[in-house]
């Protein structure tokens, strides 16, 4: 584990070929949205299992476990995948949060599909990343097609919501990020 790790800020793992623009993306993007400084630290800080070899999927849960021990130097961790991501009763997820643990993967698998070009992966990535760290902040599920808590079904679904929160999300991060930080200066 390296030794410049910082709590309150949140860890993000790359797990297998995933880009490095993709994490500078992410990483601006996370600021942006919660003003979380994220720290990029290597995969070997980890033990994965759960690959399903004949699905070529890893459980969502298992990669969620695998990273917790990070939770020790991190407030939360987003693992970001390049393989797709599999969860009980669906076909697969485009990621998935512990709210408890704060602990957060996504996959860029499904976003890469039919070529789609770096600029619309990243956007996709991002709108994703924020989706699941929202989720790690205890929001829920928002009923705006626009709004970055949507939940996507699909992909069109994903490139159809901003990146933003809806007026009604806004107000509610806020106040979390608000109590969060008066808790912080209280310590
Ligand atoms: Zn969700
Ligand atoms: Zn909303």
């Amino acid at each position: 584990m390296e030794e410049k790790v910082e709590k309150g800020a949140t860890a993000l793992v790359p797990l297998g070929c995933t880009g490095e623009h993709i994490h500078e993306d992410i990483r601006t993007a996370v600021k942006d949205a919660f003003g979380a400084e994220v720290t990029v630290i290597g995969r070997e800080n980890c033990r994965w299992t759960g690959f399903d070899v004949e699905r070529r999927q890893y459980a969502a849960s298992d990669l969620i476990e695998c990273l917790s021990p990070l939770r020790a130097a991190f407030e939360r961790v987003l693992g970001v995948a390049s393989a797709d991501l599999s969860y009980p009763g669906v076909n697969h997820v485009f990621g998935l949060t512990d709210p408890e643990s704060r602990i957060s993967v996504i996959s860029l698998f499904r976003f890469r599909a039919k070529g789609a070009p770096p600029g619309k992966i990243a956007q996709r990535a991002i709108k994703t990343a924020i989706h699941e760290l929202g989720h790690s902040y205890g929001l829920r599920h928002c009923k705006d097609h626009r709004c970055v808590m949507f939940f996507s079904f699909n992909l069109a679904d994903t490139d159809y919501k901003n990146r933003e929160f809806c007026k009604s999300c806004m107000k509610e991060i806020s106040s979390i990020l608000k109590a969060d930080a008066r808790k912080r200066k209280e310590v």
